[in-house]
């Protein structure tokens, strides 16, 4: 095939990978010379504390790549990895009259922040008469690829999942590879050829993610999936349950596109064909990721990047939220871990002191933050968003949604979870509560999810004062519930019981 541009920029994002990388095949397969950058951009990162795990992870994962680049380029010290740390939306159309190419290639970003940036590169490139080129890359179907039979983007998942599977073919799963196109590779202009910035570089001190499980980066990506595999099948039996191994753990992976969802779902796909329930349970996980990815595309009122979005019934926007220094008060101690709700605390502590939280902890904590607490769901989407290393604007808001049931195909709002059922239920020898509540630990197992109901000879032979070394709940169940159910009752004709 003749190559259209003698010279490409690859702009890598949210896709830290060389291999099955859909916009860098195509670049690869467009440019005769493929210069590749990625921009530290200082619009996103000005607002970021000066420690946050997500910058760290993107830093490994470009050690990662940049190696990765020379390798394809046949170990030519001179090519890899541009970096450049400045505001994307000048920093690229500079870069690509700089390098004199003819088109920037990048994987399609849906976030609205992200589609703002991109609307102002494309414009700035075209002005210099150069082409921006996306590729869908960070999901399996986007936007309107999978609607209704009237044409219409779905809201309710399980006819968007079958209407998912009926459209899935080998096709929306084939690898793009790069090895046989990566002759173009080009070697680095002198004044790029820098190795990666260090965090300090870049403004930011390190985190704890050294320490953590999580190893960054496509050969992070790699061990985080054949360590799940041999357990795949055993998924919907495992999943629930927080002090067992049973999720996969690649949500940050998926990211930051260090794997691909392509490679996951072809693994998913072809297990649950093959009759395997945990791989058919875990490939809906990956369709719920595709579902509030197009809901967000196609209902773009349900969120902004600042946190501030509407609810996607609209009459759920009419409740009345707890308010001033009391609704602050009952915010603050859910951040912070203390609720004197166990399960929910020691949620809490699993997010703020690893980035991520178990996915049945958080359609509790972020139940209890709405229907206990009577806060508004915008403000905890805001702080989860701060928190969580695989921050994803579409799939939180899609989980705040649903926990506050304002969402599409969320759980009716008459359904209050019950924390200390929860508690039982999915964490019954409390093993996952004294993981990060320790002074629980003397009290015996039974009474650990609710501590308020423990007899005082209890307490005191597990030497524990509530209000001193536990906090004393700081709502009593039944009667949050009841308030709940009077704040919802403004959305009772939308939502019939
Ligand atoms: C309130 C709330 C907020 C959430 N915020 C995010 C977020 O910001 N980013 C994020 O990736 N997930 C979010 N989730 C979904 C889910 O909790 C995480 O994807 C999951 O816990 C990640 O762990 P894992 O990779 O081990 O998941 P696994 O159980 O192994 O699932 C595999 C993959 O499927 C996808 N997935 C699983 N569950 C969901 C779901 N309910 N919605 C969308 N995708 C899903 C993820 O990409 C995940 O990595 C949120 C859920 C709730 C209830």
């Amino acid at each position: 095939m003749e190559k259209p541009y003698a010279a490409g920029l690859m702009w890598f994002r949210r896709d830290l990978r060389a291999h099955d990388n859909a916009a860098l095949h195509q670049a690869l397969r467009h440019s005769r010379q493929l210069h590749c950058v990625f921009v530290f951009d200082t619009d996103i990162l000005e607002a970021l504390p000066r420690a946050d795990r997500r910058v760290e992870f993107i830093r490994e994962s470009l050690v990662q790549l940049d190696e990765e680049l020379r390798r394809l380029a046949g170990g030519d010290p001179a090519a890899g990895l541009i970096v450049v740390h400045g505001s994307a939306r000048t920093e690229i159309p500079k870069l690509a009259r700089q390098l004199g190419v003819q088109s920037v290639f990048a994987s399609r970003d849906y976030e609205p922040g992200a589609i703002a940036r991109d609307a102002k590169v494309r414009g700035a490139l075209a002005d210099a008469g150069i082409a921006l080129h996306d590729a869908k890359d960070q999901v399996v179907f986007e936007r309107e690829e999978v609607l209704t039979q009237a044409g219409q983007p779905f809201s309710v998942f399980t006819p968007y999942k079958n209407a998912w599977l009926r459209k899935l073919d080998a096709f929306y799963l084939k690898p793009y590879p790069v090895e046989r196109h990566a002759a173009a590779l080009a070697p680095r202009p002198d004044a790029h050829r820098r190795p990666v910035p260090t965090l300090a570089e870049i403004g930011f001190a390190p985190t704890n993610l050294a320490q953590l499980p999580i190893a960054p980066g496509w050969r992070g990506a790699d061990a985080t999936l054949a360590d799940f595999l041999p357990r795949i099948d055993r998924y919907g039996d495992t999943r629930d349950f927080p002090a067992v191994k049973g999720p996969s753990y690649l949500s940050v992976h998926l990211r930051f596109g260090t794997v691909s969802v392509r490679q996951l779902a072809a693994q998913a796909h072809a297990r649950a064909q093959a009759g395997s329930e945990g791989a058919t349970t875990w490939r809906n996980e990956l369709v719920w990721r595709d579902f509030y990815a197009q809901v967000l595309a196609n209902f773009p009122h349900v969120a902004d990047e600042a946190g501030n979005g509407h609810s996607f019934r609209r009459a759920y926007d009419a409740i009345h939220w707890e308010r001033g220094a009391h609704a602050k008060a009952l915010f603050a101690a859910w951040c912070e871990g203390r609720t004197g709700y166990p399960l929910v605390d020691a949620a809490m502590h699993q997010l703020n002191q690893t980035g991520w939280m178990h996915n049945r902890l958080r359609m509790v904590t972020a139940s209890f933050l709405c229907k206990h607490l009577g806060v508004d769901w915008r403000w905890g989407e805001r702080y989860f968003a701060q928190q969580l290393n695989d921050y994803d604007l579409a799939s939180n808001n899609g989980g705040w949604q649903w926990a506050s049931s304002s969402g599409c195909d969320a759980q009716p709002y008459f359904r209050i979870f019950n924390p200390m059922t929860q508690s039982r239920k999915f964490d019954p020898d409390a093993k996952f509560i004294l993981r990060y509540l320790p002074q629980l630990a003397k009290l015996p197992p039974a009474l650990v999810h609710a501590p308020w109901e423990a007899r005082p000879v209890d307490l005191e032979a597990a030497g524990l004062v509530l209000g001193r070394d536990y906090p004393a709940p700081v709502v009593d169940h039944d009667a949050a519930r009841a308030a709940t159910l009077q704040r919802y009752a403004v959305v009772k004709q939308a939502d019939p019981a």
